[in-house]
């Protein structure tokens, strides 16, 4: 299915790895590192959106950081995983124009699926060996966002400890930790033993290095709990939250937030705050949208375009 090809950068850990996606062939960067002594494996995975370029960087920073090999176990890193949706500098696969964060079974069909479905089919691989996945993404090109872990309760004892752990030790300003129902793709990562987090830092597509130190940050902690590297972990202090809820558009139309305030780190937002107006792209059928409940924001839309169903805002609480 794919051949391992000798990496283009001498001395790099990481191999270009072909993977045959039906409509084109891509080689997927990928450092499979195995550590000085036995331990846990960890997979770390960047640009599963594809525009969102923190998380990529600190994924590669990770590798650098970890290529003399000085830890246990194993750290797989894949630092652009949506590599179509990476060239065309957005977050979807424009080949099937699926967002690969949907899309998940696992058991992706080789040969019928779409290019997505074998992308994360190939991702899967790696997953199913993992003991955790934590998955790096930030604000997209269109989007703000609060920095955030976003966790899962998903009723596998052994999975949730460490999830537990994790959210103990989160030292995030922000931490949802959601239960999850059993179709889901972190119960369908828990009968396999990998336990599924997505870290969440950077706004805009921007590479501020304070959002990819904080990305670092964090994978220090999950190395940590996991035993990969010694320490101790910071202990959190953030509020844990248990749900979220999202505003979406209601129709294609112009979307302008009407306060940007909780942008400036403002981090509460009253139930019934008027987040913005949209309206049709011939001007008709403007309509205000108000939060439906109080809570922390996530990450929120700031660009002009809406279509039917985007999420404009999404509050943690
Ligand atoms: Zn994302």
């Amino acid at each position: 299915m794919f051949a391992k090809l000798a990496s283009l950068l001498a001395g790099s850990p990481i191999r270009l790895t072909r993977v045959d996606l039906g409509d084109v062939v891509i080689d997927l960067p990928v450092a499979d590192l195995v550590g000085h002594r036995p331990g846990k494996t960890l997979l770390v995975t960047g640009g599963v959106d594809g525009d969102e370029y923190a998380g990529i960087l600190a994924a590669y920073q990770l590798i650098e950081r970890n290529k003399n090999l000085d830890f246990a176990g194993r750290l797989i890193v894949i630092p652009v995983v949506n590599l179509p949706g990476f060239h065309a500098e957005c977050s979807h696969n424009p080949i099937d124009g699926k967002f690969p964060k949907y899309v998940w079974s696992g058991q992706a069909d080789r040969i019928s699926g779409t290019s997505t479905d074998r992308l994360m089919n190939f991702i899967a691989s790696f997953a199913h060996q993992a003991d955790c996945w934590h998955d790096l993404h930030g604000g997209a090109i269109t989007e703000g966002l609060n920095p955030f872990l976003w966790l899962y309760r998903t009723g596998n004892h052994q999975v949730d400890a460490l999830a537990d752990e994790l959210v103990h030790y989160g030292v995030a300003p922000n931490i949802i930790y959601e239960r999850t129902h059993f179709a889901s793709k972190p119960a369908t990562l828990a009968k396999h033993g990998c336990s599924y987090l997505i870290a969440e830092s950077g706004s805009r597509g921007r590479l501020d290095q304070a959002d990819v130190d904080r990305h670092l940050t964090w994978l220090t902690s999950t190395m940590q709990i996991l035993g990969l590297i010694d320490g101790t972990p910071i202990k959190n202090s953030a509020t844990v939250m248990t749900r979220v809820a999202y505003l979406t558009a209601p129709f294609d139309g112009l979307w302008q937030p009407a306060n940007l305030a909780y942008a400036a780190n403002e981090l509460f937002v009253e139930q019934g705050t008027t987040i913005g107006a949209i309206s049709r792209i011939d001007g008709t059928g403007n309509h205000e949208l108000r939060a439906a409940s109080g809570g922390t924001p996530l990450w929120w839309k700031e660009t002009l375009r809406a279509k039917k169903g985007d999420i404009l805002l999404a509050i943690g609480y």
